[in-house]
């Protein structure tokens, strides 16, 4: 099925940027039960139009019905209701321990709403990344314009039908559409930017954010690597590796994007990986029971194309592509033989192909980690403790997961983010919660300090210095 997205006249931008700063001064969406009443209407939405997103989902990137109803879906209502489940607590303000002095001053952190939220999400995962965020900024208090990514079109577009039919309109909308519209609204002053997608973009919507020196949360990929100590269970291992990788065909910012394996097991591990290839797609993944996702587009399959092309290491499964009426998918592909300088280390690969490293040793390991940017997530396979101390300590990433890939995503109880090119800011649970809302501080001084405060006074004497 053809979807033209239709886009959001770019003329129209900066009047719902006014609508929705008009919306935030009514103080329409500061209380409490309104915010609740939204994140209902949020879990509805979802509960409501389960199968019709799964389907946009299918549209746009064959999606699994299963990784879609499961990530896409559930992941959203429960992090609508983990929101309701705590945003009581959440709201309430905090009485700081002062010192004696300053005790009977009333010292209080309120948490309050900063005000018009701009959320730019990208496709490989449109629902969450638009939604999840959403709930967050609902709860603090926040009106949003969300703007969901253009390639992923059809799920755009029924963005664009359910929101003003679930939520409050005057406080979200949907801007549809692309470089055009994002520029039109980044030249607008927000309250807050949250943006998720690739680290090219990330770095015009800084420059954006600084021009009005706006608050920014950037959750960027990268390379996240893999490393295959000895004495694990590489059965285990491998299968956790490939099926990870295997998650709508790579396109996930938590992809394990390439192994480092030391040398001792790197032929075992070898085997393990055709081993768990097999159990995974008995009938080879084109069959159309394997429920494998395609390459979102043209552009995308031709990169990796060119990636498999120019790549100096040796297919050692997969390579072969399959293409259809939609689009094309690409086998979970391993490439051995990869060094450094290889154009399979040079960028994010984001698709299934998995290049694996030998490394004579853990330094070696570590070493090649700490050649590249920070990545959001290193996956140590690994049962030794000094191991996972060293590396814990040696290295640096957004999050470190121990013998499992991309299982790290789904907490609302622990922050989730980047670290250098991997982004900045850490949402999920409390922190979305605190990303859009300002500690706000109050103190109130009682009359009665004042003999305590006469030090301040002028005139400055000899006596009070010395005092
Ligand atoms: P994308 O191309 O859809 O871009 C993301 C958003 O930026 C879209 O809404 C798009 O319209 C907008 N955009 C694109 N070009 C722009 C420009 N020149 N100016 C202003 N806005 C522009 O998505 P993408 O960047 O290909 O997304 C994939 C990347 O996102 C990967 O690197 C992945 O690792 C990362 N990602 C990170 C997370 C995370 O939580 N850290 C989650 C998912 C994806």
């Amino acid at each position: 099925m053809a979807n033209t997205l239709k886009h959001t006249p770019v003329a129209d931008i900066p009047a719902i940027h006014d609508k929705l700063h008009t919306t935030f001064k009514s103080g329409v969406t500061r209380p409490l039960e309104w915010r609740k009443q939204q994140l209902r209407q949020l879990a509805r939405m979802f509960y409501e139009n389960k199968d019709a997103i799964v389907h946009t989902l299918h549209l746009d990137l064959r999606k699994p019905d299963q990784e879609a109803a499961l990530m896409e879906v559930l992941g959203i209502i429960k992090g609508a209701k983990f929101a309701l489940d705590h945003i009581d607590e959440w709201v309430k303000p905090t009485k700081p321990t002062v010192e004696q002095s300053r005790a009977g001053w009333n010292c209080t952190i309120h948490t309050v709403p900063k005000g018009v939220i701009c959320l730019i999400s990208p496709w490989n995962f449109p629902w969450v990344l638009t939604f999840k965020p959403l709930a967050g900024a609902i709860a603090a208090g926040c009106a949003v314009v969300l703007k969901p990514s253009e390639v992923t079109a059809h799920s755009a577009a029924l963005m664009a039908e359910l929101v003003p039919k679930y939520l409050d309109p005057s406080a979200f909308v949907v801007i549809n559409g692309a470089v055009p519209e994002t520029t039109a609204m980044l030249n607008l002053r927000w309250d807050h930017i949250f943006y998720t997608g690739g680290v090219a973009v990330g770095r015009i919507i800084a420059a954006a954010a600084a021009k009005f020196v706006t608050p920014l949360t950037l959750e960027l990929g990268g390379k996240s690597p893999v490393i295959i100590d000895e004495g694990i269970d590489l059965d285990l291992a491998a299968r956790r590796i490939l099926n990870g990788r295997a998650v709508n065909a790579g396109q996930l910012c938590v992809s394990p994007d390439y192994s480092i394996v030391l040398r001792s097991v790197f032929p075992s591990f070898l085997e393990a990986l055709t081993r768990a290839n097999d159990v995974l797609f008995p009938d080879g993944p084109f069959h159309p029971d394997a429920k494998w996702a395609k390459i979102v587009n043209e552009r995308h399959a031709d990169r990796l194309f060119n990636l498999l092309k120019g790549t100096k290491g040796k297919v050692y499964f997969g390579g072969k592509h399959q293409k259809l009426e939609d689009g094309v998918q690409i086998e979970p592909t391993v490439v051995v033989d990869v060094g450094l300088d290889d154009p399979l280390m040079e960028e994010e690969i984001f698709g299934p192909i998995l290049p694996v490293l030998v490394a004579e040793n853990l330094d070696e390991a570590i070493s090649i980690i700490n050649s590249l940017p920070k990545p959001l997530v290193i996956y140590p396979f690994t049962d030794n403790p000094m191991t996972k101390e060293r590396i814990l300590s040696e290295t640096n990433s957004g999050n470190i997961s121990f013998n499992d890939v991309t299982s790290i995503l789904g907490f609302d109880e622990l922050p989730f983010g980047g670290q250098g090119d991997s982004g900045y800011g850490s949402w999920h649970g409390h922190y979305t919660y605190k990303i859009f809302s300002q500690e706000r501080v109050s103190i109130d001084v009682p009359a009665s300090e004042e003999t305590a405060l006469e030090i301040r006074y002028r005139p400055y004497t000899k006596e009070k210095y010395e005092a």
